[in-house]
């Protein structure tokens, strides 16, 4: 059986435990391969490689730099149906999305930072009439931890990894043990566009083992972690005492509020998407749907009959637009849901059953599920699902909209769909999200900054603010007899 094995200082290694933990096909609920179940040891070597690589590619010329990024990103493209085979097996993704978004994305992450880390630069500052000038300096910070979760494997792995190095620091990296595959193949990649050695190290492990090693460990500069609100408390708690940089990217619960201005036929085209793309396993999917009074029953029987012809199927079929649920555990949390949203007097409009697809009879798969609610506050309605489940409900007026889309304790993105400019400006302004989509939903400008308020995170990535993340910067002060 295959074996995932650790990229340490240029190689494939084994963990030195050799240990090993079982890869799951989502689709047919089959182990097809075994992930290195690396520790503490493993880390501290992929340290030390890290380490010893620092000094040179932290001196190593941008235009050197661009080149190997741009060289990765074009590697990735070469690879394309490759990469996105061993995705949509590895996680039960749509292969076609997987060819369309995970993987573009991913090569699009490298030359993104592999440019922009030529356009990066840093302010001075002219202290007029104290003879004083001012530069900052920004300098890697040395070897930095990126820990990324399974829904979007290799495009979020990409996300931390290009800017980490792309600003001159060496990264020990370890993507989500329930979707290692890619970031496995990244490792080749990496070494064919001519990386150097140790410069990236990527270990593959638990969360707790091999995660918890990065974030403890006291010459690991910095975090850039995307994942669960829980997970990211944990992070926060043991990295604070060392006084680590954080960039945390947690959960979410997102709005999408529905005006009855609305261009009705987009909209609700659009939300059949950010409710259910990628089994509504993406951290920006608009799981709580407010709309409207007098588009409510228009809204309800439509979107029902939309989501009625989703087909669920397996990832491989170019037909599928709803593949498997990542796990066996995941799926089962979901359903869970389903159950608690019934005990609160929920009602079921479409979904909340498993689904049988032929010959992938053990594979993960469940029914899109709207659920209408009546209370906001209910727990389907202020817990993260990250599933393909969504709520809906209707509402009267803007500040009741407003006033229901932030009583969540999460911030990450919002959908608003009306077409007035003056309530757009309104709402953008008091909604508390990191992101406000106005009719549209995941369109991305990696230039801009990228995150949430509240309990979805702290920092920002994205454009020169994650190779902000990725430097210190350091104030220069000279002073010349004038
Ligand atoms: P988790 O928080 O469970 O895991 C994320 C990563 O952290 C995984 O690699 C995991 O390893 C690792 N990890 C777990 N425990 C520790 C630890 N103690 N120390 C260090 N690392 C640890 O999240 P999921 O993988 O379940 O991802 C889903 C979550 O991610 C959702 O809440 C979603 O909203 C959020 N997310 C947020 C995004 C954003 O941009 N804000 C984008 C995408 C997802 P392992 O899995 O191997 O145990």
């Amino acid at each position: 059986m295959q074996k995932i094995l650790n990229y340490i200082n240029g190689e494939y290694v084994e963990p030195i435990s050799k240990k090993w933990l079982d890869n799951y096909n989502p689709s047919n609920g089959e182990v097809y391969s075994q992930i290195a179940n690396s520790n503490a040891e493993d880390i501290e070597n992929a340290y030390q490689a890290a380490k010893v690589a620092f000094p040179k590619w932290s001196n190593t010329t941008i235009d050197e730099r661009s080149r190997i990024l741009l060289k990765i990103a074009d590697l990735i493209d070469e690879k394309l149906v490759e990469l996105a085979e061993a995705e949509a097996k590895d996680n039960g993704k749509p292969l076609s999305l997987a060819l369309a978004v995970d993987i573009p994305r991913a090569s699009a992450n490298f030359r993104f930072f592999g440019n922009a880390i030529t356009q990066f630069s840093s302010e001075a500052h002219e202290s007029v009439g104290l003879n004083t000038m001012n530069f900052t300096l920004r300098q890697p910070l040395g070897v930095v931890g990126c820990i990324s979760p399974w829904n979007l494997p290799l495009y979020l792995f990409t996300w931390k990894i290009a800017p980490a190095i792309a600003a001159g620091n060496t990264v020990v990296a370890k993507p989500s043990e329930v979707t290692p595959m890619t970031a496995f193949l990244l490792g080749e990649i990496c070494s064919e566009a001519g990386l150097p050695k140790g410069v990236l190290n990527i270990v593959h492990g638990t969360g707790p083992s091999a995660g918890q090693a990065i974030v403890e460990h006291k010459n690991i500069k910095a975090i850039s972690f995307t994942g669960g609100t829980k997970t990211g408390e944990h992070i926060a708690r043991t990295a604070a005492p060392m006084f680590k940089k954080l960039s945390l990217e947690l959960g979410g619960k997102n709005p999408n509020l529905i005006f009855a201005d609305c261009n009705y036929e987009k909209m609700l085209e659009v939300t059949v998407r950010s409710s259910f793309a990628n089994q509504g396993q993406i951290c920006l999917c608009g799981s709580r749907i407010f709309v409207e009074k007098p588009i409510y029953k228009k809204f309800k029987k439509d979107f029902v009959e939309k989501v009625k012809q989703l087909k669920i199927g397996n990832p491989f079929d170019a037909e599928t637009n709803i593949g498997a649920l990542v796990s066996k555990s995941h799926l089962e949390k979901v359903e869970s849901y389903i159950k608690i949203a019934e005990k609160e007097g929920g009602k079921i409009l479409f979904g909340g059953n498993r689904v049988t697809v032929k010959d992938f009879e053990n594979g993960y798969y469940l029914e899109p599920t709207i659920i209408e609610v009546s209370d906001d506050q209910c727990r389907v309605n202020q817990e993260e699902i990250f599933g393909p489940v969504v709520t809906i409900m209707p509402f009267e007026t803007e500040e009741e909209a407003l006033q229901m889309a932030n009583s969540v304790k999460y911030g990450l993105s919002s959908t608003l769909w009306t077409s007035d400019l003056n309530r757009t400006m309104r709402i953008s302004k008091k909604i508390e999200a990191g992101i406000v989509w106005v009719n549209t939903w995941l369109n991305r400008d990696l230039r801009t900054p990228f995150g949430g308020m509240k309990d979805s995170g702290v920092g920002r990535e994205g454009g020169f603010e994650a190779l902000r993340f990725f430097t210190e910067a350091k104030n220069v002060c000279i002073r010349y007899e004038g």
